[in-house]
């Protein structure tokens, strides 16, 4: 579970045309990494896939299913948001628990997942904190938790790093790579950062203004990149 496959798909904003008809297939358990400068779509990409905006034309399918017109909660994805989404108010636990909660699970079940999520990320120690009284980290744990207890055949991704420092971005980068390796579920992951793309991905995807640019493993870019923006891209980690 968690193949994604994109048909012919475009999105325009009024008379502005954001993504050009795209093809792309993403295997089931695939790390995918969506590149490119600020602007070029990633996030739209990713909101079309997670069904937080309409496509303009084209077919998404989702392990074989046509996810074109369901809305977001019917698709199995998670969207990881910036930690800054949690609810202040609410403990680690309630935060994790929430999505259960409004999915009507019961308060057994609620509880058998968070404990599992909290024991994969390690966060058992501050569960009944509130956001407040967590480091960045700890709070970009608890985002990621709140995805892992919904159980989804893929987790979306969109910069979720951007608002921590640059040590602690190293730390979360290779945490998020070793949930990756336990879970083995599809992640696709947006950046705009070089050197996220080039250590965490299986496969990269290079946008340049809503066009697939190039499509490879981090090596396959590296040694033979198909054009120069691709090259400067991948050749030029900050
Ligand atoms: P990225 O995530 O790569 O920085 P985005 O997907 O956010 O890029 O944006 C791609 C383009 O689409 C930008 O030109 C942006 O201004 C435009 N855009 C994104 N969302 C909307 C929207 N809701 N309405 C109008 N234009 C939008
Ligand atoms: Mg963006």
């Amino acid at each position: 579970m968690g193949r994604i496959t994109l048909d012919k798909v475009t999105k325009s904003f009024g008379d502005v045309n954001v993504i050009p008809p795209l093809d792309l297939t993403i295997e089931d358990g695939e790390f995918v990494v969506f590149v490119g400068p600020s602007g070029c779509g990633k996030s739209t990409l990713l909101r079309l896939i997670a069904g937080l905006e309409d496509v303009s034309s084209g077919e998404i399918r989702i392990d074989g299913t046509d996810a074109t017109n369901l809305p977001p909660a019917k698709r199995g994805l998670a969207m990881v948001f910036q930690s800054y989404a949690l609810y202040p108010h609410m403990s680690v636990r309630k935060n994790i628990a929430f999505p259960l909660k409004m999915a009507g699970l019961s308060q057994q079940e609620q509880d058998d997942r968070v404990n599992r999520a909290a024991e994969v990320l390690n966060l058992k120690d501050y569960i009944d904190r509130r956001p407040g009284q967590l480091s960045g980290g700890q709070r970009q744990r608890v985002a990621i938790g709140r995805a892992i207890v919904r159980e989804p055949s893929a987790f979306l991704f969109d910069e979720p790093l951007s608002n921590l420092d640059a040590a602690l971005r190293v730390g979360m980068r290779l945490e998020i790579s070793e949930l990756h390796n336990r879970l083995e579920t599809t992640m696709i992951y947006v950046t705009h950062d070089q050197v996220e793309a080039m250590t965490m991905a299986d496969k990269i995807v290079v946008l340049r203004a809503g066009n697939i640019e190039q499509v490879g493993s981090p090596l396959e870019l590296y040694r033979t990149p198909r054009n120069l923006f691709v090259a400067g891209f991948i050749g030029s980690p900050k």
